[in-house]
């Protein structure tokens, strides 16, 4: 893609498809949730003939059912450039994904290990292993250290040199955020990868900020365990992806037990087989219309954003599409984004966290104004029609870094389907809020 204008969208009819639209909302709140389309909640009722549960039944219904629900497992898979189904598991979101690699480590942990973790994560990927080495491990008797690296407090930049540092031969795991939901700022994966392979340590990234924007190739990455929600690019609630290499999936245990997770037939009193992969990691019931619906978000979005039909059909989805409808999304995202900066940059007293252009930036501004509460300001957002975020956003460690008091900041965050508008009615906005006083 080398001309700007192949990286356009087509917003009138981008937007069509969002109820939200209709209704008159500025949403600038999508690094929270983003919107769904009309035609992906409308899926749920378009399943209805077939609904039934999956690997339970010998209905047509139920194999129709359970169909979909397994090729939806291919089709994340193709999106992430996965070898194959059985890297991919899913879970109720982001967080969950980040627990069960915890759950599926915990055993891996000697007396003296530690997991290096970073400064700008959010709760989700600290808490964890904050937990697994303060109060879990200890209980076991088992001594294992926790650290987190650096960023820079102005540009927002993991520090590299630092992360190394804290890395050593006892380093079991290398966990990081793709794409910081407070500084706005990208990491650089390889250069983390490279740390993780020369220590010998696991990889596992956050991806919750970075898949909605980037077309993430795990094995060009080379990454060990990759985690996002659904709910941040286009699907409606409730499902989370984590990829991990089959290898380690096939040596953890498993994260829950129950039915489905095991092999058919295969329980007696002194002998439990588990199932193959996925499957392994689906105890109970899952979450079928959702995984469904989830992966034709993925089709959904590049329908968006190219002229080929992919939504509910059975296409193959090339790595070139793929590609193209995230630089497309990137690409538009982030002129939105210096939009805002700029405009932010006039307001007297305000500042903006994090690298100062919208390039390598994701689509997020979070900032504060001077004597002013961000819950102020997001009040004053919404009561003129423009939705935003106050507080930590759970990038608790990030706000306390810079020593912010309260812990808190308002964040207006951009989708593919806001337009200058949009950023112009929020910057507006916010001018107003602070004349009043
Ligand atoms: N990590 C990051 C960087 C996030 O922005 C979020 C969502 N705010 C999460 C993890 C958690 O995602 P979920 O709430 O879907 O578990």
């Amino acid at each position: 893609l080398t001309h700007s204008a192949d990286l356009e969208l087509d917003l009138p009819r981008i937007r069509s498809h969002f109820d939200f639209v209709r209704a008159g909302r500025t949403v600038t709140n999508n690094a929270a949730s983003t919107q769904p389309p009309r035609g992906l909640l409308d899926l749920y009722r378009r399943l209805a003939p077939w609904y039934e549960n999956v690997h339970r039944g010998q209905s047509s219904a139920s194999r129709r059912t359970t169909e979909l629900f397994e090729s939806s497992y291919d089709t994340i898979a193709a999106w992430l450039n996965a070898p194959s189904r059985r890297c991919v598991a899913t879970f109720r979101n982001t967080t969950e994904a980040l627990n069960a690699v915890m759950y599926s480590l915990m055993t891996e942990f000697r007396d003296g290990d530690n997991v290096v973790t970073t400064m700008l994560e959010h709760n989700s990927n600290f808490v964890p292993w904050y937990a697994l080495t303060h109060e879990i491990l200890p209980r076991f008797g088992r001594r294992v250290e926790c650290r987190t690296a650096r960023f820079d407090p102005v540009t927002g930049r993991l520090d590299l040199d630092h992360l190394a540092s804290l890395v050593d031969h006892r380093t079991k795991l290398i966990t990081c955020t793709g794409a910081s939901n407070f500084m706005g700022t990208k990491t650089d994966l390889a250069a983390v990868r490279r740390i993780a392979r020369t220590s010998g340590s696991l990889f596992a990234v956050d991806g919750a900020q970075l898949l909605p924007t980037s077309a993430v190739d795990v094995q060009a990455l080379d990454v060990d365990y990759l985690c996002f929600s659904f709910h941040k690019m286009l699907a409606p609630f409730g499902v989370g992806v984590l990829y991990a290499k089959e290898q380690l999936l096939t040596d953890s245990l498993p994260f829950l037990y129950g039915g489905d997770m095991i092999a058919e037939g295969q329980v007696a009193p002194d002998r439990v087989l588990y199932n193959r992969l996925p499957w392994k990691y689906t105890a109970g019931t899952p979450n079928i219309l959702g995984v469904i619906v989830s992966a034709q978000a993925l089709r959904f979005l590049l329908d968006l954003t190219g002229p080929s039909r992919y939504f509910e059909t059975e296409t193959p989805l090339p790595r070139h599409a793929i590609e193209q409808a995230m630089a497309r999304i990137a690409h538009h995202t982030r002129t939105l984004t210096a939009r805002a900066l700029d405009a932010l940059a006039e307001i007297e007293g305000l500042r903006v966290y994090g690298p100062p252009a919208a390039h390598d930036r994701t689509p997020l501004v979070a900032f504060n104004v001077a004597g002013v509460s961000p819950f102020t300001l997001a009040e004053g957002l919404n009561h003129h029609g423009v939705e935003s975020r106050a507080g930590c956003h759970c990038a608790t460690l990030a706000h306390r870094a810079l020593a912010l008091d309260p812990l808190a900041s308002c964040r207006l965050s951009f989708y593919l389907y806001n337009t200058a508008d949009d950023v112009d009615r929020a910057t507006s906005a916010l001018t107003r809020v602070l004349s009043r006083g």
